[in-house]
């Protein structure tokens, strides 16, 4: 029997979430009176449910209800068996708190990182206390190198241009035996990724991939300049990726969104213009099964 591999969608928010804190901009009000509209930070949970196993991609601030959240789903999962990290920005690995001795305490868990984010961690408290109680192990992720999980399930780390002031940043394929995801919460630009992310992306049945910002416009309205703001624009990925979307399987998911971005409101215009061109949103909850 196939050992049954799921991705399921932890959050799908910028590092600071929705409502962003110290914020009053219509989407962040909106959000607080609507519940089912907030969104926490961008995280997955890569599932194995007949093995009652899986494993977290980024640790965010959000983790404790995060975890709370994906138990009422799959009541059969217990902790989990490992974490995988992408870069050192505090929505993706600073979750790591609640493995501590004031929470989790968990004992030897992998924490799967590249070279720099593991001296980071091993050499900074609070993080440094984790790995010296051993409450984690750091465990390394190389460059294209294939990490296998349980075997029924395979990531490989593509290493992605994104500030990096501390630590390279990663993207992950996760391959099941048939099904393939990419997921790239964050990069600066996609042309100054050394890898073509139509080839990449022509390679896997889903993209959840960052959609931070929609428009120049939004960043104009909040007072920044997008020279400044390193990411790729959702209206630039829709454009490189027009093609594939209409003419191939692979279906695109656009994730990590900031409390600006109009596709967080899903009566906006904006969402169903992005929707009408065939580009998903992705939310709290989807499930994507790749074995
Ligand atoms: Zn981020
Ligand atoms: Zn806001
Ligand atoms: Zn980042």
């Amino acid at each position: 029997m196939q050992t049954k591999v799921i991705v399921k969608v932890l959050g799908t928010a910028q590092d600071g979430g929705v409502p962003h804190p110290n914020c009053s901009c219509e989407h962040c009000q909106l959000s607080d009176h609507r519940p089912e509209l907030r969104r926490l930070a961008s995280s997955l949970a890569i599932i194995l449910p007949d093995l009652k196993k899986w494993h977290l991609v980024d640790a965010t601030p959000d983790m404790r209800e995060q975890l709370t959240f994906l138990k009422r789903s799959h009541p059969e999962l217990g902790l989990m068996d490992s974490v995988l990290l992408t870069h050192a920005h505090i929505g993706h690995y600073t979750g790591l708190m609640f493995l501590g001795k004031e929470v989790i305490s968990t004992k030897h868990l992998p924490v799967y990182a590249g070279q720099e984010m593991q001296d980071f961690l091993a050499s900074h408290a609070p993080w440094k206390q984790l790995v010296d109680l051993q409450n984690i192990n750091l465990e390394s992720i190389w460059p294209d190198e294939v990490l296998v999980l349980d075997n029924a399930v395979k990531v490989t780390p593509l290493q992605v241009p994104h500030r990096n002031e501390y630590a390279k940043t990663f993207g992950f394929v996760i391959s099941g035996k048939v099904k393939k995801l990419l997921y790239i919460p964050d990069i600066d630009r996609w042309e100054q990724w050394d890898r073509d992310l139509q080839e990449i992306s022509s390679s896997v049945d889903y993209c959840l991939v960052d959609g931070t910002f929609f428009s120049e416009q939004e960043l104009t309205d909040a007072g920044r300049d997008y020279k400044h703001i390193p990411h790729p624009l959702m209206s630039t990925t829709m454009d490189l990726l027009a093609n594939l979307v209409q003419n191939s399987k692979t279906k695109v998911y656009f994730t990590h969104f900031n409390h600006t971005n109009p596709a967080v409101n899903p009566d906006s215009d904006v969402t169903a213009m992005i929707r009408s061109k065939g580009f998903e949103i992705a939310e709290e909850g989807m499930e994507f099964q790749l074995s």
